[in-house]
């Protein structure tokens, strides 16, 4: 067994519902076997200037349900850079850091896999991103919880979509991966979703107008992934509006609202379960490996892996969304 006596954990990149649940469950399960545990502050840019506090049981308390992170999180320019890292390292030296828990979305742990070489230091990584876009877990932190956000305010869109021809745009999440958007479609019922996997392959607006868009429908909701790829709805609509201007468009950018509030109850399980698998691995000697998630068992996902492979969006979903929209 690998000998850890002292645990720092952080949350960095784009904050998602669940990561406080992660962090509770590492600090516990830490505890629980006998390491200490300090939270590092606003990612990696806590171990550039030091930000780090000794975590007991109580400082995770009351905060399973909160959305964000406690631990606040930060892009840190500094810590791309050599020198950012020396002085990170440093600070882990100095703190008695023997290993790291790093909860954040892909350029987080592309961020780890550096550092975790450069300094031989274990780090293990959890999925935390409601965009889903990391390859080897079937879902991340965050994503349930945003997927539910979305779905309630497109509801409420579609509660005042009841103008003849009218078609709503409405924006994403995703940062180039259509998840969100082909889920959210398939869970408010829209008419399509338009996402930069398949950009390529077919021109998914032709399709909506030929097949998805039909006259006997009141109104028309298409979610779209933010991607630069797809030029987002606000694209999409100066497209209709060149293209055929006999239809009523309407964009709504959902924005960041969709990272925030509470966890869901499914993120909450899954980052508790990926928390206390976190220091599971770290105790079995495991280093440089993302904490994933497939047909509901743990599993230890290489950060080569994870980052680099492009997660494949099933494209069963969309040939369903197809049928069910006409
Ligand atoms: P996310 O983790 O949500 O994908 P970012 O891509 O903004 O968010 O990455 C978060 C942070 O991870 C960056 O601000 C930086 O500190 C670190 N990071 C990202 N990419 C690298 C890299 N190539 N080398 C070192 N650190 C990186």
């Amino acid at each position: 067994m690998a000998n850890i006596k002292c645990i720092g954990i952080l949350t960095s990149g784009g904050d998602a519902p669940g990561m406080n649940a992660a962090i509770r469950a590492v600090t516990r399960t830490a505890i629980y076997n006998e390491m200490e545990v300090k939270g590092i502050y606003r990612g990696y840019r806590g171990l550039v200037t030091g930000e780090i506090v000794p975590f007991k049981t109580n400082n995770v308390s009351n905060i399973i349900q909160q959305g964000g992170t406690i631990l606040k999180t930060a892009r840190c320019m500094e810590f791309m850079q050599l020198e950012g890292r020396k002085t990170a390292y440093e600070t882990i030296q100095r703190e008695g850091i023997d290993a790291l828990v790093v909860i954040g979305g892909d350029g987080s742990l592309t961020g780890a896999r550096i550092f975790a070489q450069e300094y031989n230091i274990p780090i293990v990584g959890l999925p935390g991103t409601i965009d889903n876009d990391l390859f080897g877990t079937d879902t991340t932190i965050g994503y349930d919880t945003a997927l539910n956000t979305i779905m309630e305010c497109v509801d409420k869109i579609r509660d005042t979509a009841s103008s003849h021809e009218r078609l709503f745009f409405i924006e994403v999440m995703g940062r180039d991966a259509g998840f969100l958007a082909l889920n959210g479609a398939l869970a408010v019922g829209a008419e399509a979703a338009i996402i930069p996997e398949i950009w390529t392959e077919v021109d998914q607006l032709e399709e909506l107008i030929e097949h998805g868009f039909r006259k006997s429908k009141n109104s028309s909701i298409v979610l779209v992934a933010e991607s630069e790829i797809t030029g987002g709805a606000m694209g999409m609509a100066d497209r209709v509006k060149q293209r055929y201007p006999q239809y009523d468009v309407r964009v709504t950018i959902l924005g960041h609202l969709q990272r925030g509030g509470s966890p869901s109850a499914t993120d909450r399980i899954l980052a508790s379960r990926m928390g206390a698998a976190a220091i599971d691995a770290l105790m079995e000697d495991q280093r440089n490996v993302m904490i994933g998630i497939q047909n509901d068992q743990i599993v230890y996902v290489p950060f080569s892996k994870a980052i680099k492979n492009d997660k494949p969006i099933n494209r069963d979903l969309l040939h369903t969304l197809r049928i069910l929209s006409i």
